[in-house]
Formats: structure tokens, C-alpha cells, sequence
């Protein structure tokens, strides 16, 4: 098969590599159907060491199920299916918890044995329990918004559920990728009335608008924090759901939640080392919270949303490639060409 790998920052390339084979009693083979680039990938594009030996890529994939090892029910040859960006066996004390990313049988795509999304086929480790069966075919047009509930829908709506988003709380933004984008159709969802994002990509604030978005802040850093106080009656917002992970967008996050508010922190955090105490989230008491989202968590939540229209995540894809462009896709997303790329194998 075709499959994508990083030899180190900003070498991608897409090689023959074997196809993915049945290990264990509890993995099935899918056949990749759709895959995408995130906006994670391009950390390591960024500033992965160079290795003769290519890592693996892609963690967002929905696929057809090709074989089936022996343990798993409830799938079957030829079921649609998604997976979300980590593989868990969804029995487990921390999957019980609905804290998938902690699963003790669990992984992450991309690494020691098993393969990436950005290829044509991926052996996948706990299949009964990580992969979700969509009741639709491989020619679906929902097939874009379904696939984001592999990753950044369920990434965005993490954010929103950590910081207990509701009715009565204002919430901020940071970022207006598709993380942030997905922030902002979460919070909606859960029912907040003002929803400011703090980005400056015309077309994707634009787009942010369309998920609910009510303000628009494309100040960044001192400046940003005070427009932001400004459009809060000087007070700031309950929840921050930040979805960049840079140390500046922390420094806005610490900026703007008003006292008693909550940072929920999606972006991975590009820092080990950030202020914590009484003159940022002690002295107002301040929550952080946020981590990687337990993304199968919240598939079944989400799912009927999408398959009946109500809402459209698939609107973030403005790029379709096949799977010999990816190193085009990849570059598309660190020029900021895309906003993110669909990848049709
Ligand atoms: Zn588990």
C-alpha cells in the first residue's frame, strides 16, 4: 500500500509500505476511505529531528472494515466506520470515565507498531471498541463532517464540556484553526449566547461566524486582551477554550477569563513551564483545566447532529487531495493556503 511518512521537519513523503496485517484477536484491517491533515501534524513538520526511518502520519481516518480478528463483535466485513485519534477498548476503568485517551489497553495512532491514517490501510488495535460504525455509505456527503468527528469536533467540544460551557457563561475563543472553529460550534451547542473568537483569518472567522461566533477579535496579545474586556463589560469571560497552544495564546487565556473563570486548554501545549500563581490563576481563582480529548467519548453524542444536517464541521475542509499530494497538503497548512486538507486515498 501507500502510506505517508516524516523523515524529519518538512520532509513528507508518501512510499509503498507493507499492508497492515491482523495481530491480535481484537484488531481489524480497515481500508481508508477518507483522512485529513491536523493542524497537530505540523508541530512535528516543524520540528521533527531528521531520522532515516520515517515515522508514520495521520491520526483522523473513517474507513470500510476489510478483516476482523477473531474477539471482535459488533462490526463486520464492509461497515463503514470511524475512528477517533486514539484506539481504546471502551470497557476500561478510564474508558468507563469516559476518559478514552487514558485507556489502559489503549494508543495512539502513529507509533510502535501500529500505522497512520494518511495511508490506504491501518490495522487497528481494539477495533470493537475504538471504531464506530456510520450509518451511511463511502459515497455520503457527510463523509467530511463525519470525519471530524475522528479528531477536531470532539477536540473543540472537549474544550467547551471541560470548561462546563452553558447558557450563562461567556466564552472566548483562541485560535481560529479548525480546533478553534469546532470550539465555537460547541459552545453553541451548548448553548452560549456570547461566543467571541480571537483570530485573524478573514475566511475563517467568517466561517466561525457561521458556527456561532457573535464577536470578532482579531487583536492578538495586550491589545486582544483589552477588546476582549471591552465586549465583557471590562469584567472578562467565564470559559476560555484555547485552541492554539503557544505560550502567547496562555498569556491571552490568563488575560481575559474573568475571576472564578475556567481555561480549557485543547491546543497542545508547545510549553512545559507557564505562570500559575497568585498574580494569574491563583489570586482570581482560576480552574485550567483541558487535555487531549477522549474524542470516542463523544462520537455517539455528536453523530446524530450530523447525520440529520443540523450542524456542518465538514465546512472546515477547503482542500480535497489524493494521497500522493499530501506533501502539498501539508505545505498548504503551514503557509495557511488551507484552512485543513481532505485526504481521499
Ligand atoms: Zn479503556
Amino acid at each position: 500500500m501507500r502510506a505517508t511518512f516524516m523523515y524529519g521537519a518538512g520532509d513528507v513523503r508518501v512510499e509503498n509500505a507493507p499492508d497492515p496485517a491482523l495481530r491480535q484477536p481484537t484488531d481489524a484491517i480497515v481500508r481508508i476511505v477518507r483522512s485529513c491533515i491536523c493542524g497537530s501534524d505540523l508541530h512535528p513538520y516543524h520540528n521533527l529531528p531528521a531520522s532515516e526511518q520515517g515515522t508514520p502520519m495521520g491520526h483522523e481516518f473513517l474507513g470500510v472494515i476489510e478483516d476482523l480478528g477473531s474477539e471482535v463483535s459488533g462490526l463486520k466485513r464492509g461497515d463503514l466506520v470511524v475512528a477517533p485519534f486514539a484506539y481504546s477498548d471502551n470497557t476500561c476503568v478510564f474508558c468507563r470515565e469516559g476518559l478514552h485517551t487514558s485507556c489502559l489497553h489503549g494508543g495512539f495512532w502513529a507509533r510502535g507498531e501500529v500505522g497512520g491514517g494518511q495511508a490506504e490501510a491501518i490495522r487497528v488495535p481494539q477495533a470493537q471498541g475504538t471504531l464506530v460504525k456510520l450509518p451511511v455509505g463511502e459515497d455520503s456527503e457527510l463523509l467530511p463532517s463525519l470525519l471530524t468527528l475522528a479528531d477536531v469536533y470532539g477536540t473543540g467540544y472537549h474544550a467547551a464540556k471541560q470548561a462546563h460551557v452553558n447558557a450563562r457563561t461567556t466564552v472566548a475563543v483562541i485560535g481560529d484553526g479548525a480546533v478553534g472553529l469546532m470550539a465555537v460550534l460547541s459552545a453553541k451547542r451548548l448553548g452560549a449566547e456570547q461566543i467571541i473568537l480571537m483570530g485573524r483569518h478573514d475566511e475563517r472567522t467568517k466561517l466561525g461566524i457561521d458556527f456561532g461566533a457573535t464577536d470578532v477579535v482579531p487583536e492578538r496579545g495586550a491589545e486582544g486582551v483589552e477588546k476582549v474586556r471591552e465586549l465583557t463589560g471590562g469584567e472578562g469571560v467565564h470559559t476560555v477554550l484555547e485552541a492554539v497552544g503557544y505560550m502567547n495564546a496562555y498569556e491571552t487565556a490568563v488575560g481575559i477569563v474573568r475571576p472564578g473563570g475556567v481555561i480549557s486548554r485543547v491546543g497542545v501545549p508547545q510549553y512545559e513551564d507557564a505562570p500559575i500563581g497568585f498574580g494569574s490563576l491563583f489570586g482570581p481563582n482560576i480552574t485550567l483545566t483541558g487535555g487531549p480529548a477522549p474524542a470516542r467519548a463523544y462520537i455517539e453524542e455528536l453523530l446524530p447532529d450530523v447525520l440529520e444536517g443540523r450542524v456542518e464541521p465538514g465546512r472546515v475542509f477547503d482542500r480535497t487531495i489524493g494521497l500522493e499530494q499530501v506533501p502539498d497538503g501539508y505545505r498548504a497548512m503551514d503557509e495557511r493556503t488551507a484552512l485543513k486538507v481532505l485526504i481521499q486515498p
